[in-house]
């Protein structure tokens, strides 16, 4: 089956040619290189970019990786990922602006370079640290915070959160108290307006999120090593999920892997809560048909989304949306569903839901 996806969780790619250690770089979630004589090519990641995206720059599958980085630098930054990008054929892109940097393509670009739609998601901690090196005092720090973050909301289709990066999943769920926002407050700002790690404030800025009546995007599972594994468990955040059950917002289970089936339990029970299975599907390649099995062993077919969590190379964008339009027709096709009905399953999770959930114009709910 082709069918366009909708991304509904992606960050910008790198803008020029890149070498090889700067291209492997993004083949991996390791912050360090390989041990000498390694490559991250020699990965199911890699087997998979030299698999799918070789023909799109006019080599033959499974191209060595010299002659794939050169081909790259012949085509040029904007030529390759105008061509990966576009053969990705994504409806839309909702694009995670918190760690936009010079090199990294801006979001219009981007989407522009994708023939996509892209709409902006707003990272709370980036919020609060912009509010924070402005120089704001402890005391107006909660009324500054929200009054910055409902701007910023206002041109975004969500809110995202990094809590598991910054503390773990495993925080105390109640909403804190105006005086203990203001202590926290006065406890980061007096330490330097640094990274933000305090629990209190992290929890503040979710419940401030959930206050702005947008869809809250929750990293969970695996990332880079900034994080420890064992605490970004979705099933961690159990308690909180039940407290904002009626809060209003959806709440999407972003990664998840290797949680995925933890995830999946939540989103069976809870009505607000989606996941997805980006990340993993570019890193597994050709495994992705059993992780995304997996996560349909429990997930309805109305709570799964399509994302890529692509950063860095287009060529991810590429591989995850290949991938995954594989593994989708794979698990469904046993099924014994009629053609129709198949379709309508397929375009709930490829396009639809993500449709519904963040009310993007311009798409039908089920198509
Ligand atoms: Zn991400």
């Amino acid at each position: 089956m082709d069918f366009a996806l909708v991304d509904h969780h992606c960050h910008a790619v790198a803008r020029g040619t890149l070498t090889r250690p700067e291209f492997e770089a993004f083949l991996t979630e390791s912050d360090r290189p390989p041990p000498d004589g390694c490559s991250a090519f020699d990965s199911l990641l890699g087997v998979a970019v030299r698999r799918w995206c070789g023909p799109v720059l006019d080599l033959e599958a499974g191209a060595e990786p010299d002659a794939y980085i050169r081909r790259r630098a012949e085509l040029g930054g904007e030529g390759a990922n105008r061509r990966l990008l576009t053969a990705a054929h994504l409806d839309a892109l909702l694009i995670d602006t918190g760690l936009d940097s010079d090199p990294l393509l801006a979001s219009n670009e981007l989407g522009r370079l994708a023939g996509s739609r892209a709409y902006e998601v707003v990272r709370l901690e980036s919020v609060a640290e912009d509010v924070a090196a402005r120089g704001t005092g402890s005391g107006d720090f909660a009324a500054v915070f929200s009054a910055e973050l409902h701007r910023r909301a206002a041109g975004a289709v969500a809110i995202k959160s990094v809590v598991a990066y910054r503390h773990g999943l495993n925080f105390d769920p109640g909403r804190p108290s105006l005086a203990e926002v203001a202590r926290a407050a006065s406890g980061w700002l007096a330490r330097g307006r640094g990274r933000l790690e305090d629990p209190v404030l992290l929890r503040h800025l979710l419940w401030e999120g959930i206050d702005t009546g947008l869809p809250l995007q929750l990293h969970t599972g695996f990332g880079d090593p900034d994080l420890d594994l064992h605490r970004c468990d979705p099933s961690l955040l159990t308690r909180f999920l039940r407290a904002c059950a009626d809060a209003g917002p959806p709440v999407l289970l972003l990664h998840c892997y290797p949680y995925h089936r933890q995830a999946a339990y939540l989103a069976n029970v809870y009505p607000h809560v989606y996941l997805d299975i980006g990340l993993a599907v570019p890193h597994v390649g050709h495994r992705a048909p059993t992780i995304l099995a997996e996560a349909l062993e429990l997930a309805p077919f109305h709570k799964l989304l399509f994302s890529s969590d692509a950063y860095g190379l287009a060529e991810l964008y590429h591989v995850a949306a290949t991938v995954f339009r594989a593994a989708l027709t794979e698990v469904l096709d046993p099924l014994g569903l009629a053609v129709a009905e198949r379709t309508r399953i397929a375009g709930m999770i490829s396009t639809g839901n993500a449709s519904r959930v963040y009310q993007l114009p311009g798409t039908a709910a089920d198509s």
